[in-house]
């Protein structure tokens, strides 16, 4: 496994999604202390503030989907009210599905949740997140009013491309001398899993995928048969992506081209032909998309 990963990481493009990634996992695990203590400090306010919330529990186990959140019992609707008053961006989207809401009585961090971006859904603690999500918190409730929000929304649209030194692509073992080979395999796999979640979650929830969605998909697909031992440590969710996927298939299965057109999956079956339809854009929210694409271009 450690020489398959010294092989994967000659790659210069590769190699500096990892470093990206991995800076940005360090960047998280600084932040998680801080978000966690104010979110407790946060959920006490809203429970001190109104008594209802304290003494009721959700008894319709009401479930929100996607940005939509219709038909909450009436204890959830005075919850949503209070969350929303804390929301530093009026009429901003709100990603319901995020959160379960007969948990907001007992735990805080499904009340952080609403503040973030899509795909939260499974994270059960600030752990499981990526430091975008807890940026998005920062500067998304008014808790926060006391650290500069500006700066935090710089930092959160910043360029995190990696510069990579011209030699530093061919030499895998100087990065895995500097870091321990098992650190940098956990940080390959977390940003793995994040880019199946992010690929399953496009797929489940947009009516049509952009073009750089279905390279995103299609780039992942052919690393994963270059790279036959890390197919099989994320056996379970590269089932659940190619579940999702045969499922889009089967339902509404359009892709949506830059120029706005629109044509069904199954008429156009062999996704490699997309590939001329790319252009410039690399709009894909992926980070490890990106970093792969610029690995497969070099390898061409
Ligand atoms: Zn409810």
């Amino acid at each position: 496994m450690q020489s398959e990963l010294s092989i994967r990481l000659n790659d210069g493009g590769y190699k500096n999604w990892i470093k990206a990634g991995f800076c940005l996992q360090k960047i998280r695990d600084c932040l998680i202390g801080f978000v966690i203590s104010e979110m407790e400090k946060f959920h006490q306010f809203l429970l001190h503030n109104n008594s209802l919330l304290r003494r009721e529990i959700c008894k319709n186990s009401c479930r929100p989907q996607g940005t939509k959140f219709q038909g909450a019992c009436p204890l959830c609707e005075v919850w949503k009210r209070e969350i929303l008053k804390h929301h530093t961006i009026q009429n901003n989207v709100i990603y319901w599905g995020n959160c379960s809401p007969p948990l907001w009585p007992k735990q805080a961090w499904e009340v952080a949740k609403v503040y973030m971006p899509h795909g939260q859904a499974n994270t059960r603690g600030p752990g499981k997140c990526d430091v975008a999500a807890l940026l998005n918190l920062i500067i998304s409730c008014d808790r926060f009013d006391f650290v500069e929000r500006q700066k935090v929304i710089e930092v959160a649209s910043s360029d995190w491309q990696v510069q990579l030194m011209e030699t530093d692509g061919v030499d895998a073992l100087k990065f895995t001398d500097e870091i321990d080979t098992g650190e940098i395999l956990n940080a390959e796999l977390e940003l793995l899993r994040e880019w199946i979640q992010e690929l399953c979650f496009t797929m489940e929830e947009q009516e049509a995928l952009d073009v750089q969605h279905i390279n995103s998909l299609n780039t992942f697909k052919e690393f994963l048969k270059q790279n036959k031992e890390l197919e099989n440590v994320l056996h379970k969710e590269v089932q659940q992506l190619y579940a999702v996927e045969k499922r889009w298939k089967h339902g509404v299965g359009t892709v949506k081209g830059q120029d706005g057109v629109e044509w069904n999956l199954e008429e156009n079956e062999g996704l490699s032909t997309m590939d001329g339809k790319t252009g410039e854009v690399d709009s894909c929210k992926c980070t490890c998309a990106s970093g792969l694409k610029h690995n497969n271009e070099e390898q061409e």
